[in-house]
């Protein structure tokens, strides 16, 4: 049986994640519209990355003899100003996500549920990565400003990214 405040708070974070992956959906969208098809595969591939994270919750509460429960997904924005703009949006979200997942922590601890703990361990290194990552493309669109030959090469840089598994969701 899982502690239910625990269980409550993985359905939450289940939910932030499905806002995670909608949200990049619909930038991926924004870009196909704005003839920028690179850009949409990377974030086509976090949409995917975003789906695998709430997968691996909903299988962690199954494996704890727990119940998932689905709740409904906040409307995303549509429209960006700028790919800068889309990037900020994603660096900003993800350090909501990381204090979200932060917090599940600190909970886990004060609830002695160690095996929730070492489930998040994960997710934890994962979010430096997600920041770490957006800030990289900030940095190289920083560097390209309004540099059309220099979007054109990020936008091929891009199309190149390939989705892998989450190495948590081959573990279950
Ligand atoms: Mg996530």
């Amino acid at each position: 049986m899982m502690n239910p405040k625990i269980q409550d708070a993985i359905n939450e974070q289940i939910n932030a994640e499905m806002y995670s992956a909608y949200l990049y959906l619909s930038m991926a969208q924004y870009f196909e519209a704005e003839g920028l098809a690179g850009f949409a595969n990377w974030f086509k591939i976090q949409f995917q990355e975003e789906q695998a994270h709430a997968t691996i919750f909903m299988n962690y509460i199954n494996q704890r003899g727990g119940r998932v429960l689905l709740k409904a997904i906040e409307a995303v924005p549509t429209e960006w100003e700028s790919p800068m703009a889309a990037f900020v949006n994603t660096l900003e979200h993800e350090k909501k996500v990381t204090a979200l997942i932060n917090n599940l922590y600190t909970m886990a601890l004060e609830e002695q549920d160690y095996a929730t703990r070492d489930r998040l361990t994960w997710f934890v290194n994962e979010q430096v990565e997600e920041e770490d990552n957006c800030r990289t493309l900030i940095d190289k669109l920083r560097m390209i400003g309004d540099n059309g030959m220099g979007l054109y090469m990020l936008n091929t840089e891009l199309a190149a990214r390939n989705y892998t598994a989450p190495s948590a969701l081959s573990a279950e």
